[in-house]
Order: structure tokens, then C-alpha cells, then sequence
């Protein structure tokens, strides 16, 4: 039986490609795809129908980054230096099971979904082979939500526990591994697959971002990464290679995931420019996101792509509310 859905006089913010704004706009859902949008009323017989006026319907935002495993684990060790707060963080996620990810990564999806963000890129660090990059996918999935999972991986135990390093190679395999499971939700847009060396730095060193980035090249990939997350960073870079910045170390090495013309400027990365040592600030993150589609192309993008971004991809119920988190 096909499932209409008629959302009746709402302002909608189409992000079509003349960004319109049809105030007020009618919304067709069909079977949970958009089937039409129109400024003036649509009429399917049989269909529910949700009363829009009053309120503003977006498309679904996306959360660029965050660490999904984290929702169980909320509030502890606030107020901590973020180094010191790291470490207590690493061990806590080594403790939970394959279930507490996925149930971690369904709660976190969920209240995602109530702010209005529909497709969420988890930044994961810590592994059990794929076992945990297996429940996040499918704890996200189950609610609806699409998922980006980025399979980052660490080398290095400036902060990260021992038993969290991995030698690239089982890296990559694993990445590879996930790319291969999953390729039909992929080609489905519903999952995405990145990689990424965690903290270039802290807990990657130049070997692994070298490696992550000509492996994320060979396979199509996108790269997500911590850059310059907190002083910690710089001094590290600093003291390791020798080198004032980590966007200038990472460029010296070839390992951002395309040359620096390609990049396109964005007004939420402060780091995102090449810049000077006394220029280069801590910053929530680099990865490469996406331009045209949220599923599609590795573009070295945004941190934050356009809600456009979700023009192309599956539909979901249009969001009323608008608001991400993220947390480093
Ligand atoms: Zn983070």
C-alpha cells in the first residue's frame, strides 16, 4: 500500500537550485520520498494531511561531525582539561560492547533526527575490528537517518591507550573490508564510508596520514580528520616534525585529501586556509565533505555542507526545527 503524505501550507525552503522559498508550499511525500513541491495547494486522494502553517519546513541538515559512542556516556568528566578529559574518553568507549555502540548510535540518531539533522557523519576512532563501525551503521539505519561512518584509525599513544593503535595496514583492510559489506547502502545512498587519519599529530603519525590519504584517493573516499583540535596538536606537530602548523606539516606531506586549489573557502573552519603559524587556531575539525551531494563526491568541501547538499540524495520528512551539535 502506498504511503501518501500531504504536509498543507507550510513555508517551504526548497534549496532548489533557485533557492526558493514558497511561502506558504505544499509538500507531497510519497512512500517517504518528496514527490512533488508546489506554491500552490496539491490534492492526492486518501492522503494524510499535516497542517504546515505556522511553521518553516527545510530539508534535513547535516551533522558534519560527531562521536555517536559519546551519547551513553554523557556528562562525564565535564569540566576537565580537554587533553586529560580525552584520555578518561578512550578508555570508556574501549569498555562498552558492540551493543552499547549500536544502541549509543540509535539514541544519538534519534535525538539528531528530533533537531532536525537527518544524515549524521560519526567520527570513529576506536575499533573492534568493524564490529563497532557495524553498529553505529546499523544503530543509525534503524532509526531512519543516514549515516556517514568514518572509519578514522591511530598510530601514535600520545593520548590514545595502547590498545587503541592499529598498524596501517589493518587499517586500511578494515576500511576496505567496510567498503565492501556495505557498497549496496552506498550505492543506495543511505551509508557513506570515509577514512582518515584521527588526530594528524596526537594520535596519527606522518606514515598513517600519508597512507590514509593516497588510499581514500585510490578508492573514491573522502578523508575526516581532527586538525589543530586544541594546542596539543600544534606542540606536538611541532615538537615531533618540526613544523609550525598542522595544515602546513599535512601539506608538506601531500596527505589533504586534494591540492589546496581545489578547496573551496567556508566561513566555519578557521583552519581550512593555508595559514601562517601565528594565523593557524584550533579548530573543530577538517574532513572532506561534500559539494554537490551529501552521499556523493569527496570534495574538500565544508565542515558544515549546504543543506542543498541533501537536493540530490533520498528524501526524508522535511525538518521543522534546525540546530546541530557537534562536540571534539
Ligand atoms: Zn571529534
Amino acid at each position: 500500500m502506498i504511503d501518501e503524505l500531504l504536509i498543507e501550507a507550510a513555508a517551504v525552503v526548497t534549496m532548489d537550485p533557485d533557492d526558493r522559498i514558497l511561502a506558504p508550499g505544499w509538500i507531497h511525500v510519497r512512500d517517504g520520498r518528496i514527490a512533488a513541491v508546489s506554491a500552490r495547494p496539491i490534492d492526492v486522494a486518501g492522503a494524510r494531511r499535516l497542517d504546515g502553517s505556522g511553521t518553516v519546513a527545510v530539508p534535513g541538515l547535516v551533522n558534519a561531525h560527531t562521536h555517536l559512542f559519546q551519547t551513553l556516556i554523557r556528562g562525564l568528566f565535564e569540566g576537565l582539561p580537554f587533553a586529560e578529559w580525552l584520555r578518561r574518553i578512550y578508555h570508556c568507549g574501549l569498555g562498552l560492547d558492540a551493543e552499547d555502540w549500536r544502541v549509543s548510535a540509535e539514541l544519538g540518531a534519534v535525538e539528531s533526527l528530533r533537531s532536525g539533522v537527518t544524515t549524521i557523519l560519526d567520527h570513529q576512532f576506536l575499533h573492534d575490528g568493524t564490529a563497532w563501525s557495524d553498529a553505529i551503521i546499523g544503530g543509525v539505519r534503524a532509526t531512519g537517518a543516514r549515516v556517514v561512518l568514518a572509519r578514522t584509525s591511530m598510530d601514535l599513544g600520545d593520548l590514545a591507550p595502547a590498545e587503541s593503535l592499529e598498524p596501517v595496514d589493518v587499517a586500511l583492510a578494515a576500511l576496505d573490508d567496510l567498503l565492501g559489506r556495505h557498497r549496496q547502502a552506498i550505492a543506495d545512498r543511505t551509508v557513506r564510508v570515509l577514512g582518515g587519519p584521527n588526530t594528524p599529530g596526537v594520535s596519527a603519525s606522518d606514515g598513517l596520514c600519508v597512507a590514509a590519504a593516497r588510499h581514500a584517493a585510490d578508492r573514491g573516499i573522502g578523508l575526516s580528520m581532527h586538525v589543530a583540535e586544541s594546542p596539543v596538536a600544534l606542540e606536538s606537530v611541532a615538537r615531533r616534525y618540526g613544523v609550525d602548523g598542522v595544515v602546513r606539516w599535512l601539506d608538506g606531506l601531500d596527505a589533504l585529501p586534494v591540492e589546496p586549489s581545489r578547496r573551496t573557502p567556508s566561513t566555519s573552519c578557521p583552519e581550512r586556509s593555508r595559514s601562517s603559524p601565528s594565523e593557524e587556531s584550533p579548530s573543530p575539525t577538517i574532513q572532506s565533505a561534500t559539494s554537490s551531494s551529501a552521499m556523493g563526491s569527496p570534495h574538500y568541501q565544508s565542515c558544515w555542507p549546504r543543506a542543498s547538499s541533501l537536493r540530490s540524495g533520498p528524501t526524508v520528512p522535511p525538518a521543522t526545527a534546525a540546530r546541530t551539535c557537534s562536540r571534539s
